[in-house]
This record gives C-alpha cells, sequence and structure tokens, in this order.
C-alpha cells in the first residue's frame, strides 16, 4: 500500500452515485476512502428529477429536508403532444407522494450533489481528488483478507477489502472488466436552466414538469431553485448519426429537429445552452456486475437512456442496498479489517441489483420509442395516453414501490406500457 491507513472499501468517482454509496457505507460503519479524477468534486448545473424511490432513500440519510428546501416539489408531471401542445396524460404528484410515502421532486443537480457531499465530509469519508483509476486487481491484502487493488495515472495505488467503481458511463473499471461499449441511440440533449424571468413571457407552466413528446424529438420544462430557475431539456434524432458522421448532433441540428413543433417548443429553444451537448448512450445490460471484490456501482453497472429519470436514482438505490446488505451481518470490527463478509454483501448486492436496473434500461429504450412516434402510430399513442386514468399506478410501481433488497421483495412480472413495443404497435397499425 502506497498510502498511509488502509480503509475498508475504496470508491471510484464522485458523481452522484459514488458519493452516495460513500455515505451508504460510511454510516454502516465501514471506513471509505473515494478517488475523484477530476481537481474539484462537480456537477452539471442542469435540473434532475427524483422519484420517491430515491427521496425515501434521503429522507433515511436525514437529507430530505434540505434536498426539498433547494428543490421544487411540482404539483403535477404532465406529458403533452409535442406538434399540437394538447395534453395527453398527467400524474398528479401530491396524490403520488400520498401513494409512496415520499415525494417525487426536482433539484438543481449541483444542489443534491453538493448535499451528498456535505454529508459525505460530515461522516468522515477520506476524499481524495485528481486522481483516475487505471487499473484494477483482486488480491490478498497485507492483512491477510481478500481484497483488491486500484492503480492510478500518476503510478501510485492504493487497496481494500472491497473496490466499488462508480466511474461512470466511460468505466474504466467496465472495460477491464466487462470490456463491452456503450450503445449509441443516435438522439442527444441539450439543455439550459435560466432565471425563471426569461421564461416569463412564455407559455409554461412554473408548477409542473411537462414532457412534450414528438416525432423523432422530445422537450422537457420544469422550475429549479424553488422556483428561481427554470430547466430545459431538448432531446431530438440526429440526422447526421444516422448517415455515420462523427460531428453529430451539434447545434446546426437542433431547430431542424423540432421544425414544426408547437409554439411553447419554439419559445423555449433559444434558450438551450448551444455550447455544450450530451448524446445519448446506454448500455446492453449485463447480469452481473460483481468481480471477487471489484463491484461497479451507477452508471458504470446500467447506464440508461434518461427517458424515465431513473439514472441518478438508481445509483443511489445501489449504494443503499449495499448498505443494507453490510449493516445486516452486524459484523463487528477485527484486527484485520471491517469484519464484513463482502461476498455475502457483494453477492446479495449482485442478486437483486442487475435485474431491476436491467427492466428500467429495456424499458426506459422502449418509452423512448413511444415518446417519438410520428404517423399512425403517434395518433395511437395519443388515444392510449388519453384514455389513461391520472391514478392509475400500474406502470409506476415497480419504480416507485419500495427498493427490493432481494429478489424476492421486487414487483412480480411489470406491465409493459401498451404501444411501448414493437409488436404491439404493428398489430394495433395493420403491419
Ligand atoms: P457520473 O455522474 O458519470 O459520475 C462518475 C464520476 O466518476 C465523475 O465524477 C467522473 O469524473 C469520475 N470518474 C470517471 N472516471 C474516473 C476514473 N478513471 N477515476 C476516478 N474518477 C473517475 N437521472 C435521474 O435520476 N433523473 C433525471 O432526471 C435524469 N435526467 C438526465 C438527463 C440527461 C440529459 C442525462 C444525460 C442524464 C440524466 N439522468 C437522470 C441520468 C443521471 O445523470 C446519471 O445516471 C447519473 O448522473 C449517474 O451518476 P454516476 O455517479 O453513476 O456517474
Amino acid at each position: 500500500n502506497d498510502r498511509v491507513g488502509t480503509p475498508d472499501a475504496i470508491i471510484i468517482g464522485g458523481g452522484i452515485g459514488g458519493l452516495s454509496a460513500a455515505v451508504a457505507l460510511t454510516r454502516r460503519g465501514i471506513r471509505v476512502r473515494l478517488y475523484e479524477k477530476a481537481h474539484e468534486f462537480g456537477e452539471v448545473g442542469a435540473g434532475l428529477q427524483i422519484a420517491p424511490n430515491c427521496t425515501r432513500i434521503l429522507h433515511e440519510y436525514g437529507l430530505l429536508e434540505e434536498v426539498k428546501s433547494l428543490g421544487v416539489l411540482p404539483e403535477a408531471m404532465v406529458m403533452k403532444d409535442a406538434t399540437d401542445g394538447s395534453e395527453l396524460t398527467r400524474l398528479d404528484l401530491d396524490d403520488l407522494e400520498r401513494t409512496y410515502g415520499f415525494p417525487y421532486m426536482v433539484i438543481h443537480r449541483s444542489d443534491l450533489h453538493r448535499t451528498i457531499l456535505r454529508e459525505a465530509e460530515r461522516l468522515g469519508v477520506d476524499l481524495r481528488t485528481g486522481l483516475a483509476a487505471t487499473a484494477y486487481e483482486n488480491r490478498t491484502l497485507a492483512t491477510g483478507v481478500p481484497g483488491a487493488r486500484v492503480t492510478f495515472a500518476d503510478g501510485t495505488s492504493d487497496e481494500a477489502e472491497v473496490v466499488i467503481a462508480a466511474d461512470g458511463l466511460h468505466s474504466v473499471a467496465r472495460r477491464l472488466l466487462v470490456d463491452d461499449e456503450p450503445v449509441s441511440s443516435a438522439y442527444v440533449a441539450y439543455r439550459g436552466a435560466v432565471p425563471i424571468e426569461s421564461v416569463r413571457s412564455h407559455d409554461v407552466s412554473e408548477t409542473e414538469v411537462v414532457v412534450y413528446v414528438g416525432p423523432r424529438c422530445h422537450f422537457v420544462q420544469y422550475p429549479l431553485r424553488g422556483g428561481e430557475m427554470f430547466n430545459q431539456v431538448a432531446v431530438f434524432e440526429s440526422d447526421k448519426a444516422l448517415r455515420g458522421e462523427e460531428d453529430w448532433g451539434t447545434p446546426d441540428e437542433l431547430d431542424d429537429a423540432f421544425d414544426g413543433m408547437c409554439d411553447q417548443v419554439q419559445q423555449g429553444l433559444p434558450l438551450m445552452w448551444r455550447d455544450k451537448w450530451w448524446r445519448m448512450f446506454d448500455r446492453d445490460p449485463i447480469e452481473t456486475w460483481v468481480h471477487g471484490r471489484i463491484a461497479l456501482l451507477g452508471d458504470a453497472a446500467h447506464p440508461p437512456l434518461q427517458y424515465m429519470a431513473q439514472g441518478a436514482v438508481m445509483a443511489i438505490e445501489d449504494g443503499w442496498v449495499l448498505g443494507e446488505h453490510v449493516a445486516a451481518q452486524g459484523a463487528a470490527r477485527t484486527a484485520t479489517g471491517s469484519g464484513v463478509d463482502w461476498d455475502a454483501a457483494l453477492a446479495a448486492y449482485d442478486a437483486v441489483r442487475p435485474e431491476h436496473c436491467h427492466r428500467v434500461v429495456t424499458t426506459a429504450r422502449s418509452w423512448g420509442e413511444l415518446w417519438h412516434l410520428d404517423g399512425v402510430p403517434r395518433r395511437q399513442r395519443n388515444q392510449v395516453l388519453r384514455e389513461r386514468d391520472t391514478y392509475d399506478y400500474t406502470y409506476t410501481d415497480w419504480i416507485y414501490g419500495r427498493t427490493a433488497l432481494t429478489p424476492g421483495q421486487e414487483p412480480p412480472p411489470y406491465p409493459t406500457f401498451p404501444l411501448a413495443s414493437v409488436a404491439v404497435r404493428e398489430e394495433l397499425s395493420g403491419v
């Protein structure tokens, strides 16, 4: 060990996933050291939706009140047709909170990230920046117990009983352990969080999350920071990407992609940031995230397309589930380390999380298809959505209900939304 003192667990990556895993484990008596490759911790200055399966965990961590004071609790989530602006369906978020016991809310990413970072500091997580992990290896520690070693770009290394790689979509650990590639959706996202005054003359709701779904595009709007700011996300399929061009998703494609969409969307487009954009990738689900004492977590394990707004939420759930399994052992610290049976805790984590996140990743793909329909399927989708009862939670129970700790706690086979599968769409349109 090149460093002074041996932590029980090392976490690589100081995003929302890595930091919240650090909080989850430290609360359970685990000594955690976290490495972030950037020189400072930080997040993008845009918005994030967090559902009850996340706010429930933030409540357990004692962070929900602070998060609520920084964010917004919208009244409803409304889906509209981007072509004509008409309403298709809505979730009443007050009733949703009553149903699931915790709120659905929106928050500035950097506010949530900073809250979790401060909690990690308060709990005594050993936080280190400016170090990029380049290699991982399972090995026996100097104390004679099993563990893993991580090596950094500067040639130094560190080791612990367990190493958790929460290094995001382009995870180095994932490349080394699984060697698959991110899957391009050919869609790109533009963001823009602006002072609320900038949209006061627009036709916007300051109390709702609104998603306009259109042919090969969608547009999201919601208030942030107690209503002081307004967040917008514009997502579209890039023709350049479909043609195989390297330089795709560029700002010249943005306005064309929303050509013909309703006034509310047109009003919002000039406010999008045009100096940065996010190409949308996910990865095909994998069945195991644990390799000896090295485990994947967050986007490194299950990057989704963002259509269900569950990426950061799943990352927070991952850490919580691992922390619960560690706590369930009731292990006492020994002379050689934490005393935790990590093989058992990691096996329990691996038994429940990949299957759940697999469902979310594949459901997000089909929701994307559903949102971006055109022609006859679009009209059929609109009809099905308009007929949906606002208070029908059939399609959200398996996501927003309590986070399962074992496969037996997962809800039974979840329903597929009508039209959310190619087979159903083809049947309805008579193909
Ligand atoms: P990241 O946030 O990517 O963090 C990884 C960290 O690891 C970074 O700090 C990085 O610098 C560091 N790192 C990388 N490599 C190394 C290395 N080799 N060594 C050390 N450190 C390293 N999710 C939601 O829940 N709700 C939403 O509303 C939502 N909206 C979204 C909208 C858009 C447009 C997009 C693109 C995503 C959205 N998501 C949403 C998804 C969410 O942003 C991600 O799933 C989440 O941020 C993943 O967190 P993470 O900590 O796993 O990874």
